[in-house]
């Protein structure tokens, strides 16, 4: 199993946005880890949200990521978001987020869907959550995320300032209790880790809680937001946001109606 996964370098993918962001995935992790890591270059210092599987070195493939004294936000404690936090010397997490002792630590498929609580129906999990490896002793059937305490709290309401932009944490507990989400009032710009994507949204995993999540969504459809930087996915604009909200918040209250 191990050795039919070919090796394929570079292991990362690099994409310029608009507005000074860079987006980094990926590609050969299975949809349901690929997970964005984004770059906010600032005037003072940068800040990237989020960090990958943590299967290869970041720092070697994509040193920019390193540059200008970054600031790094973990958005909340899964594998697919904090697997290469430990390369970082400045680690902002939400006191409520477990980035020393996460649950889930495997990309073997089944194991990892027990781990999370994840019950995916007829969905079968694959046996391996990648499509290649990132170097040739890399064993996915032994590969273990690193724990990683957080070097500082993040808090809602507070700021990060990289000069001439600064975002404010939003905290938004549902997906998992200690979720965070970035906000820039000057541009809309939503980095939204879990918390929203243009998928499934994951609201029955261990630590998930879906009447706090439907607040956490009701709070970000009440912004003027205008594009969001998901956890997983392409960004889409505030309007996509709101739908995917409206939908989300119409299931849940179908779900709670009598008869159910
Ligand atoms: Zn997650």
């Amino acid at each position: 199993m191990t050795s039919s996964l070919a090796v394929i370098r570079p292991w990362f993918r690099k994409r310029e946005c608009a507005d000074g962001i860079v987006r980094v995935d990926e590609p050969h992790v299975h949809e349901f880890l690929r997970a964005n890591i984004w770059l906010i270059r600032g005037e003072t210092r940068n800040l990237v949200v989020d960090t990958g599987l943590g299967v290869a070195a970041l720092r070697e493939e994509v040193p920019e990521l390193f540059a200008g004294d970054p600031v790094l936000v973990v958005t909340h404690a899964h594998l697919d978001h904090m697997g290469s936090a430990h390369e970082f010397d400045v680690i902002l997490a939400h006191p409520a987020e477990r980035t020393d002792s996460p649950v889930g630590d495997t990309v073997v498929g089944p194991l990892l869907a027990s781990q999370l609580g994840l019950s995916l129906g007829d969905e079968a999990m694959p046996e391996v959550l990648l499509t290649a490896r990132p170097h040739p002793d890399f064993d996915p059937l032994v590969h273990r995320l690193r724990p990683t305490p957080a070097t500082g709290d993040l808090l809602d309401g507070e700021t990060i300032d990289l000069g001439d932009r600064i975002l404010t944490a939003l905290h938004l507990p549902g997906h998992t209790s200690g979720s965070l989400a970035l906000y820039e009032a000057k541009t809309g710009a939503l980095f939204s880790g879990d918390v929203i994507y243009d998928d499934v949204l994951l609201d029955d995993l261990h630590g998930s809680d879906r009447g706090a999540y439907a607040n956490s969504l009701e709070r970000l459809r009440a912004l003027p937001i205008q594009t969001v930087y998901p956890g997983h996915g392409d960004p889409f604009s505030g309007e996509r946001m709101r739908e995917i909200i409206d939908a989300q918040l119409r299931e849940w209250a179908a779900m709670r109606a009598p008869g159910r």
